[in-house]
């Protein structure tokens, strides 16, 4: 199978709402240029220094690059000047670091906040509780260079499929019910970001409005 093929078959799937986050990690920029020429639009990459080597190789007009992966906060200066989404925003600090930095670049930087939905323990990300403190104690209001846009999980690595539902559902229900309570004047409060290679069709049945899909288009990673 070649990556347009994987690429057709996954949109063919996919309802239209939903978009497709095409997960080019470890993949080299030859891979990427075919799924661009397939028509593929949006890339997500989890490592700053790999993202910024590919974003110089590479079209720079219409290519949206999504940030997946833990963003340390020393890194964000080189991304700040062309992200487009950041899904992984983990800690108020990091929220404030990357609106330090969107500012520098007069920029507004769109962010999701990820969430610990995993029955596992070693995945990043807010628990429900320290999410809701944080949106609650109000300091993300005086952030003008980061815009929330909403939310990002991960489920547990399983063959379990209601384990991985169930916690998709606990996703969607936390975007509703934050949404409500903090984001009624914000119309651009809409992404919910899950779903990846493994889950992607439940991801999509629970809600998903981005899925974020690597080796069911490039193949196995080679670390
Ligand atoms: C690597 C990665 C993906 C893609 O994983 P696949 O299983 O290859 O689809 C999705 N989301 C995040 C956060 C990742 O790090």
């Amino acid at each position: 199978m070649s990556i347009t093929t994987n690429l057709k078959e996954i949109q063919k799937q996919i309802p239209e709402e939903v978009r497709l986050v095409a997960v080019s990690k470890y993949h080299s920029v030859d891979d990427i240029r075919e799924a661009y020429n397939a028509g593929q639009r949006i890339f997500g990459e989890s490592k700053a220094q790999e993202l910024i080597a590919k974003h110089e190789e590479l079209p720079q007009e219409d290519i949206q690059w999504h940030f997946i992966g833990h963003l340390q906060s020393n890194k964000i200066k080189y991304i700040a000047p062309f992200i487009s989404l950041i899904h992984s925003v983990d800690t108020f600090r990091l929220l404030k670091n990357i609106n330090k930095e969107a500012k520098k670049e007069g920029r507004i930087i769109p962010c999701l906040l990820q969430l610990h939905i995993a029955d596992e323990d070693t995945k990043y990300g807010f628990s429900f509780t320290e999410c809701k403190d944080m949106l609650k104690e109000g300091k993300w209001k005086e952030l003008k260079n980061v815009k929330i846009t909403g939310v990002m999980g991960m489920a547990t690595f399983t063959e379990d499929e209601n384990l991985v539902k169930s916690e998709f559902k606990a996703l969607k229900d936390f975007f509703s019910e934050i949404q409500k309570e903090f984001f009624t004047t914000n119309e651009d409060f809409t992404e919910i970001s899950m779903g990846m290679s493994q889950d992607y069709s439940i991801a999509i049945k629970e809600g998903s409005t981005l899925i974020r899909v690597g080796s069911k288009i490039f193949g196995e990673r080679i670390y």
